[in-house]
């Protein structure tokens, strides 16, 4: 089977054709900036006009909450102010195959959890540390989207009652705390200002204050995999996006979670899958889940 497979981020749109987990005519445009919600419909007419004839369903990874085909934003500045924007019915307009959605980190957890062997890892979570935090949650082996394509947003638990105001309107969110703009939103205010890149370069250098900002973050990722161990039995955790995958990171998640008492330890790996872990994921997911599903069951 052929899926013609979208990943709508907050920049980019990346669409593929995706057959037994390889990505072919890859191709990437901007997600659009202004007039967001006509643009976003030009942009999907234009990416099935292109593939037109060439796949069998279509699986799409996007930022965001995927409700009943509906893409709504935890923070809506993420999505250029796109907000309740009914992407099942734009791709709908312009194809009769069938059409799967789901989260984007959602998607990258499905990916990463095919490398797993799934007899011996049942529960898994997939921990994005980039720009914001994501993940996903997968539970006797089966990706967690939930009734309202909410489960898995793990960036928007708790990590600090009195840290910053996170995106979500919330306080102290672990993203709020962890991710790249929260590391960037302290570090943009020191005498001797810098970005998330160079805060890492400092780090590896043992500069005390970009060594308290960095352990900081990994301390709040420690801690939500130690909630997610203790709260789910989760058995094995993969990390990934660019503050995850950045050296030294995983290392100091690690020996925070070390320093926490044996029950919460678990697992801890850096993620396999690259840019395409959202095309990957949702190519699988919508096939298995969607396509391979008795009659009647509706996702996404
Ligand atoms: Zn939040």
């Amino acid at each position: 089977m052929r899926c013609l497979a979208l990943d709508i981020g907050g920049t980019k749109i990346a669409a593929a054709i995706v057959k037994n987990g390889e990505v072919e005519q890859r191709q990437q445009i901007h997600t659009p900036r202004e007039n967001v919600v006509e643009g976003m419909h030009q942009a999907l007419e234009q990416l099935l006009t292109h593939y037109a004839g060439q796949f069998d369903y279509v699986a799409v990874a996007s930022t965001g909450i995927i409700n009943d085909g509906v893409l709504t934003a935890l923070n809506p500045k993420n999505l250029g102010g796109l907000n309740q924007f009914p992407l099942k019915e734009s791709i709908a307009k312009h194809t009769d195959k069938p059409i799967g959605l789901l989260n984007d980190a959602q998607a990258a957890t499905y990916a990463e959890y095919q490398l797993q062997d799934s007899e011996k890892v049942s529960n898994f979570v997939f921990i994005t540390v980039s720009t914001g935090v994501g993940g996903g949650v997968i539970l006797n082996q089966q990706l967690q989207t939930g009734p309202k394509g909410i489960a898995g947003h793990i960036g928007h638990t708790l990590a600090d009652p009195n840290g910053p105001i996170c995106g979500c309107g919330r306080r102290g969110c672990v993203e709020a705390v962890a991710a790249g703009r929260a590391i960037e939103a302290v570090s943009s205010q020191w005498d001797d200002p810098c970005e998330p890149r160079e805060v890492f370069e400092r780090f590896r250098k043992n500069d005390e204050k970009a060594t308290a900002l960095i352990e900081r973050s990994a301390k709040a990722i420690a801690n939500l995999v130690a909630n997610l161990v203790i709260g789910l039995d989760v058995q094995k955790v993969v990390i990934g996006g660019s503050v995850g995958l950045a050296e030294g990171y995983l290392p100091l998640v690690k020996r925070f979670l070390q320093d926490m008492p044996a029950v919460y330890s678990c697992d801890i790996e850096s993620a396999k899958f690259g840019q395409d872990a959202g095309l990957i994921g949702a190519a699988y997911w919508v096939k298995d889940v969607l396509l391979d599903k008795p009659k009647g069951t509706i996702y996404g």
